[in-house]
């Protein structure tokens, strides 16, 4: 009887075990969560064949105040690999990771790669528009798939290395181009581009704050106003995906124009049917920065 029992805990065991310990799901694939689209992009190039990537945050969303819902949760309790950006943009993720299994859970904090900037009492978020980050990122993001799946090891390091000297060729191209600019000031929707503006030698000033829901005061846009006209400023640049009526209100007011500058949490789904990556989006930034610094 005893002899029974242990037999079925043992069984029941193996079976549970088994199942999560066996890395990958009946395609065979890794199971591997993102939240914004940079993120997805960086683990789709580098998982490859090998991996199934899904972006948690859907097209078109304002990647801030963003909730999975429970059954997306449970998803990424049960998938392989969970790949976040930290700095308070997906506040949800550290109760998400509070229920993993050490052992087989594996997940990627992506801003504990890089050098973060803060603003006031908390981070700002935007890592992945600094292609020096992108680098850190993506090799983070390579060595958790190892982590993971080591037996693919090679494959992963491959693509890694693919993608890195397409994000290295970009940098230095930003680096190069944006040196020669007329105007080093970037006015933009919200402040989408510190990174950015830090990494590449310019000036962000911001509509609205780090997180994109924090509405500017009366005397903020008075202020910024004032700014635009005292430095010669030609060009307020927006986004695409969220609201640009407060732009667009202070580009009249001004008398500039306005220019679209795309802060890539999520691409919009006109975006991804045209095919558009993180790669040509960034390219557009820097032809448009270089078009709007020069007006
Ligand atoms: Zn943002």
């Amino acid at each position: 009887m005893k002899k029974t029992v242990l037999f079925c805990i043992l069984l029941i065991l193996s079976i549970c075990c088994g199942k999560k310990n066996n890395i990958t799901n009946q395609n065979n694939k890794l199971q591997v969560y993102t939240t914004i689209y940079p993120l997805y992009f960086f683990s789709k190039e580098i998982g490859g064949e090998k991996a199934s990537v899904v972006q948690i945050m859907p097209t078109g969303a304002d990647p801030h105040g963003f909730e999975p819902s429970a059954k997306t949760v449970a998803k990424i309790i049960n998938s392989n690999l969970f790949i976040f950006n930290g700095l308070g943009i997906e506040p949800w993720a550290n109760g998400v990771i509070s229920n993993f299994n050490k052992e087989k859970n594996h997940f990627v904090n992506a801003s504990s790669f890089v050098e973060k900037i803060k603003k006031g009492n908390s981070f700002d978020p935007h890592i992945w528009l600094d292609l020096e980050n992108a680098i850190k990122i993506a090799k983070g993001i390579k060595e958790a798939y190892i982590k993971t799946d080591s037996k693919n090891k090679e494959y992963y390091e491959k693509n890694c290395e693919k993608l890195v000297e397409k994000l290295k060729t970009l940098d230095e191209k930003f680096k190069k181009q944006l040196k020669t600019v007329k105007s080093k000031n970037i006015v933009t929707a919200h402040a989408a581009f510190g990174y950015l503006a830090k990494r590449y030698g310019l000036n962000q000033i911001p509509i609205a704050g780090i997180d994109s829901h924090s509405e500017p005061s009366a005397a903020h846009m008075v202020k910024l106003v004032k700014f635009i006209k005292e430095n010669n400023i030609k060009v307020i640049f927006v986004e695409p995906a969220t609201s640009k009526k407060l732009a667009k209100v202070i580009a009249k007011e001004a008398n500039v124009e306005t220019m679209v500058l795309n802060p890539l949490g999520t691409l919009t789904a006109d975006e991804v049917k045209a095919n558009k990556n993180y790669l040509s989006v960034m390219e557009e930034n820097l032809q448009t920065l270089i078009k709007g610094l020069n007006k």
